[in-house]
Order: structure tokens, then C-alpha cells, then sequence
């Protein structure tokens, strides 16, 4: 994707929106500084490093590793997540930023920092696609 929208105002722009129609095509998108080449996450208007409004989108590979993650046994998000206990993980991608998200079709007790990752886009009932990751076998 090389969308740039350095001359549209920031605020007419829904950029969390373009993200979420890009997972919903199975893309991981995310904002490019185009001033200091920073990742930008979440979307935003306005670049936190640089202060820059310009940037264009770039699909990332969706790889990475577990950086950190925790336990929860509460559910504060049910319409979320079901089961309990559930893990939040903070993915390092391989493009540099980190994301937020959960692990699928894997138990709690196989995870390790550390651990190669892919991206999923799993579709919830309502039509919405969130980005998840499922562990992947290591580089050979
Ligand atoms: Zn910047």
C-alpha cells in the first residue's frame, strides 16, 4: 500500500479505520512517518517522534516474536475474549513495532517469551477482524 494522505487534513481522515479495513483484507498495515520513517501505532495523525502529518501505509510480513505477555483469570473485556484464564501478549514485529494482542490455538502454558509468531485475522461474529497471532515453527 502506498497510500499517502500528506495533503488531506488530519481530521477528515478515519485512520484507525483504514487499519481495520486492512486487517479485514488480511493485511497488517500500519502508518510510516514519512519525515523520520517511524512506525506510527495505533493510527494516527500526527507523528509521536517527529511531529510529522505525513506518512503512507506499509504492509508488514505479520511475523514476529513473543516479547512479553500476561496472565489474566478476570475477563474485563467479554465481549472479547470467553475463556479465562486468557494471555495478552505484546508481539515484537519484525519491522520493529510492537502491537498488543492474543494468542490463538495454542495453551497458556506453551507460551514463552521469545517464540516466533504469525498473524491471524480472525473474524468475530459480528464481522469485525482483530489481529491475533498463532505460534510458528522457527527460521530453519
Ligand atoms: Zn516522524
Amino acid at each position: 500500500m502506498a497510500e499517502s494522505t500528506a495533503s488531506t487534513p488530519a481530521a477528515a481522515v478515519d485512520h484507525l479505520q483504514t487499519y481495520r479495513n486492512a486487517l479485514a483484507r488480511g493485511t497488517l498495515s500500519m502508518q510510516a512517518c514519512l519525515q523520520c520513517r517511524a512506525f506510527r501505532f495505533p493510527p494516527s495523525g500526527i507523528c509521536a517522534e517527529c511531529g510529522s502529518d505525513r506518512y503512507e501505509w506499509r504492509a508488514l510480513s505479520g511475523r514476529g516474536t513473543i516479547w512479553s505477555f500476561c496472565v489474566f483469570h478476570k475477563d474485563y473485556f467479554p465481549k472479547v475474549l470467553r475463556e479465562k484464564p486468557y494471555a495478552v501478549v505484546l508481539v515484537q514485529l519484525e519491522e520493529g513495532p510492537r502491537v498488543y494482542s492474543n494468542i490463538v490455538g495454542a495453551k497458556i502454558e506453551a507460551l514463552r517469551v521469545g517464540l516466533p509468531v504469525l498473524a491471524v485475522f480472525d473474524e468475530r461474529p459480528d464481522g469485525e477482524v482483530l489481529l491475533k497471532f498463532r505460534l510458528s515453527a522457527p527460521p530453519a
